[in-house]
């Protein structure tokens, strides 16, 4: 099907972006519009005008400073996958970034769109969640940032208002001794997630810290689970403790699981506590790797494993 009728503009500055969303209520801004589009031909968006905001310069590119990775909302997700800076201090966000779609939506995706559109069957919302990335966002009044826990807010809905931008995701960088992994249950097809699942685990010598992980594809909005985290938290490693801490996630899942024609609500609730078991042992095992520099073999396995 077509799209329905739109103005077209296109912005050069950031500025000229919030300028155009002023002067035209209701109008989109477009970025890779592998989401946008598909939306406009299926009819159930028709927005009176878009704005591209494909060549505004000032919203692409990786950077490290401060103990963050900033990434232009405009970074495709090939582009991130591809970073090596985003490999060194995010490897979960590269992992994800290079398991979106095919090459073609990679290619195009960018990752402002991503969070924009909040799908709850998208990669990065889970792992920018669990990661505690932070949204700048260019609004009407100047500049404002959101927390990645404050941003997602439900089925296809954000923080964001109608003139906001999102113009950088800032993602803190990995501290020494944390692992981190993103594991996905993929749709056959289009490889969206039916589960994703996004863990950073810190070991402290024979004991776990720090824990964050979040949960894609089962509820309305990506979300962490605390029952896991702190099920983890303070225990001695083992396969017996990441079984029993990745069991916990049911008690955070609610009466809200996602049914639809690719999986039942019975079925992603089966299913999570197992992609949560495979997100924290290949987290552990990272941030074991991470603990013992000596040992970083391809073949070397922690021996809780
Ligand atoms: C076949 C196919 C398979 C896919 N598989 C996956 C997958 O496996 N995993 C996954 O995560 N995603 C998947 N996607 C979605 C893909 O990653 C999209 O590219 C992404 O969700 C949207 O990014 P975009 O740049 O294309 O945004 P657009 O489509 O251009 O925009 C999406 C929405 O975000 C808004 N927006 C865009 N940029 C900004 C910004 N900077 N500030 C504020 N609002 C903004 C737009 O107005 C629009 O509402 C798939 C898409 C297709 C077509």
């Amino acid at each position: 099907m077509y799209a329905p009728d739109f103005a077209y503009y296109r912005a050069d500055s950031v500025a000229e972006i919030g300028r155009l969303l002023r002067a035209h209520p209701g109008a989109k801004v477009l970025a890779g519009g592998h989401s946008l589009i598909p939306l406009l031909k299926l009819r159930l968006a028709a927005p009176p005008a878009l704005i591209d905001i494909g060549r505004v310069a000032e919203l692409k590119g990786i950077a490290v400073a401060d103990g963050r990775v900033r990434i232009g909302a405009l970074t495709t997700h090939a582009e991130i996958a591809a970073s090596s800076d985003v490999a060194r201090h995010a490897p979960a966000l590269a992992a994800a970034a290079g398991v979106i779609g095919d090459p073609a939506v990679r290619n195009r995706g960018t990752i402002g769109g991503n969070v924009a559109h909040a799908d709850p069957a998208s990669d990065l919302p889970t792992v920018l969640l669990a990661l505690g990335a932070s949204f700048a966002v260019a609004t009407d009044d100047g500049e404002r940032t959101i927390p990645a826990g404050k941003f997602f807010q439900g089925m296809m809905a954000t923080a964001l208002g109608d003139h906001d931008v999102v113009t950088a995701i800032d993602v803190p960088a990995a501290p020494g001794g944390q692992g981190q992994a993103y594991e996905k249950f993929s749709h056959p097809a289009s490889r969206y997630a039916v589960i994703g699942v996004a863990a950073t685990v810190e070991l402290r010598g024979e004991t776990v810290g720090n824990v964050a992980v979040a949960l894609g594809g089962l509820v309305p909005a990506a979300v962490r689970t605390g029952s896991v985290e702190q099920a983890l938290s303070g225990r001695a490693p083992s396969a017996e403790a990441i079984a029993g801490a990745a069991a916990a996630v049911s008690n955070d899942l609610g009466d809200d699981l996602i049914g639809d024609i690719y999986a039942s609500a019975e079925y992603r609730r089966a299913m999570a506590p197992v992609c949560v078991k495979r997100a924290l042992t290949a987290a552990l095992k990272q941030a074991s790797v991470a603990d013992a520099p000596a040992a970083r073999s391809p073949w070397w396995k922690p021996s809780w494993l």
